[in-house]
């Protein structure tokens, strides 16, 4: 009786210290590596929403980058119209209301095919007021204008927004005044209105430099719809993301105050030509909140494995400690010759069984991580596409299709220095239409939109790969064409200045015909952007001169055979 109390009291110990032993190598690193991937997870959530907040920043920047530089292509091309600054230059001399008649007739001309404009306003060369499409405009200085290329800025308006491009304007690379052209900005008040995929507490931040230095607010704020000019963030605070954007730093920044004093997970960027800021963030209380949905299954699942994991281990212990018992009972049995049982130990197989189900959630685990990551990738592969359409189309004209000036002033650099580099040729060509305000006047702004389109298709069918081809002004058209020899640049200059003047453009069933005039340079050693510019310009005035429709180069008109050949069949001779 003693001897069996004592067997039984082995096994129990035994059965015990097992369960224990179980537990410990199975559900204790169990539940820490559960532990552990619990904070991995929440840790892979926080980076993707700093990854979603970068790349919708990106795409943000952009977005204002491509608006600007449009507002500076439109500026640039009312800034292109030569009779205005011719006046404005002869009201330097001579001040008569009759020019300055003339000159309000072209601003407000200008005015009608603009979208999104407030004014239009014109300075003499101190900076004083000329004239402008709006009144109010009169009483003003301009404040600080540029001294080379347009200076953009944001202005208060009423409950709105305006965007200022301001331009020096040049005649016979003399300054004759300014330009100044105000467009309503509703993109940065849209852009800012968006919060789609910034949860309920995302929100977009444009900041400007105020004369102190500050971070001043260009548009209302989620928390505070008065903010505009008039909420400013000292700079001294640099640890509020509006500071750092400003600062020039493109980073993400977790549990920043924001201007509220809220700890907020932003990512920050600057806009640097026109010294703004832009911040894009989410509460931290909100990202914490979206995560307590994942970690409540996480802790589930913990939960469940760890209790699967202690049963199993109680039954393997069971199983483990059964035949020992018996071996134990045989043995005694033996002893006291007993042979009837078999002993046949089994636990093992739990154990294997327990393995293999942590194998296959860990591998699940994996796979999950894995999409997600894939995910990832694939969301990253359409932004960078999104932004490369973006960057695509800040380079064109809107209305034409083809390059605009910007694009084309920084190719036409790249394309000169390769010239010499390599002491190949290369040829400019300005190209303006003949008498093309009078296609205006005649059949109105459309159809002078629809020459425009006609004759930027046609010259796009007439040039090699390697040629540019931009329209730089209202009626101008700059081509570059590298490596071609004087004569074969002539031959294909003078062949489009045919086909263009024999093109029949049709508009609401009006044949319109149209001309134009080239000016040629080729590209010399000493050469600058401007230096190659201005000589293809005065040849281009040589054509008008002598009476359009002409090409000329540096040293005079060009005399065509061809184009007497063609003209004389057209005439019948
Ligand atoms: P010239 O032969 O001396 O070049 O005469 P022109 O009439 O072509 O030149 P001018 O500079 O006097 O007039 C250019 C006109 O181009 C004035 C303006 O109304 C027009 N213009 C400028 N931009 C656009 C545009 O985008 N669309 C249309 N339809 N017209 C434009
Ligand atoms: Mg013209
Ligand atoms: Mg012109």
């Amino acid at each position: 009786m003693a001897d069996k109390n004592k067997n039984s009291g082995f096994t129990i110990k035994l059965k015990h210290l097992l369960i224990v032993v179980f537990i410990f190598i199975s559900a204790v690193p169990l539940f820490f590596s559960l532990q552990y991937l619990n904070q991995y997870a929440q840790n892979q959530y926080r980076e993707q929403v700093g990854e979603k907040l970068e790349a919708l920043s990106l795409i943000a920047k952009q977005r204002i980058l491509t608006s600007v530089a449009r507002l500076e292509d439109s500026a640039a091309l009312i800034a292109s119209r030569t009779q205005m600054r011719a006046y404005l230059a002869q009201w330097g001399q001579q001040q008569s209301p009759e020019l300055l008649e003339q000159i309000n007739k072209i601003i407000f001309d200008a005015s009608a095919a603009v979208p999104h404009l407030h004014e239009i306003s014109l300075y003499n060369n101190e900076g004083a007021p000329l004239t402008s499409t709006i009144e109010a405009s009169l009483e003003e200085k301009l404040l600080s204008p540029p001294v080379k290329g347009t200076k953009v800025q944001a202005e208060p308006f009423e409950n709105s927004l305006l965007l200022t491009a301001v331009t020096p304007l040049i005649l016979d690379r003399k300054k004759v005044g300014y330009l100044k052209v105000a467009f309503f900005a509703d993109f940065l008040l849209e852009l800012i209105e968006e919060r789609a995929g910034l949860g309920t507490t995302g929100e977009w931040l444009i900041v400007t430099r105020s004369a102190e230095g500050h971070a001043l607010f260009v548009t209302p704020l989620k928390y505070d719809k008065n903010a505009a000019f008039t909420r400013i963030i000292d700079k001294a605070q640099i640890d509020i993301p509006t500071t750092q954007a400003l600062l020039g730093n493109e980073i993400l920044m977790d549990q920043a105050p924001d201007y509220m004093g809220q700890p907020v997970m932003a990512y920050t960027r600057y806009l640097p030509k026109q010294d703004w800021g832009l911040v894009v963030k989410m509460h931290e209380s909100e990202i914490a909140q979206l995560t307590v949905e994942f970690k409540r299954v996480l802790l589930l699942l913990e939960t469940v494995i760890i209790a699967l994991a202690v049963i199993i281990g109680v039954i393997v212990s069971f199983y483990i400690a059964m035949p020992i018992e018996r071996l134990r009972s045989f043995t005694q049995k033996v002893s006291s010759g007993d042979y009837s049982h078999n002993v046949e130990p089994s636990g093992w197989l739990e154990a294997k069984e327990l393995t293999h189900s942590f194998n296959t959630m860990t591998k699940s685990l994996r796979d999950l991580n894995e999409n997600l990551l894939k995910k990832v990738e694939e969301r990253t592969q359409e932004l960078d596409k999104a932004n490369q359409r973006l960057l695509e189309l800040a380079n064109k004209d809107e209305l034409t299709g083809v390059n605009n000036r910007r694009y084309f002033e920084e190719r036409l650099g790249q394309e000169i220095k390769r010239a010499k580099r390599n002491g190949s040729s290369l040829a400019l060509v300005m190209l303006d239409l003949d008498y093309f305000k009078v296609v205006n006047d005649t059949w109105g702004h459309l159809a002078g939109d629809q020459v425009l389109k006609t004759v930027s298709q046609k010259l796009q069918y007439c040039l090699r790969d390697t040629d540019i081809i931009a329209r730089i002004g209202g009626e101008e058209f700059c081509l570059v064409m590298p490596d071609g020899s004087y004569d074969g640049v002539i031959a294909h200059l003078e062949r489009i200045r045919i086909d263009i003047a024999a093109l029949k453009i049709i508009y609401e069933s009006h044949d319109i015909s149209i001309s134009c005039s080239m000016g040629l340079a080729f590209c010399r050693e000493s050469d600058t952007i401007q230096s190659l510019m201005e000589r293809a310009d005065d040849a281009l005035y040589l054509s008008k001169n002598a009476g359009r429709n002409k090409l000329s180069d540096e040293n005079g008109v060009v005399q065509s055979v061809m184009a007497s050949n063609t003209e004389a069949k057209k005439t019948g001779e």
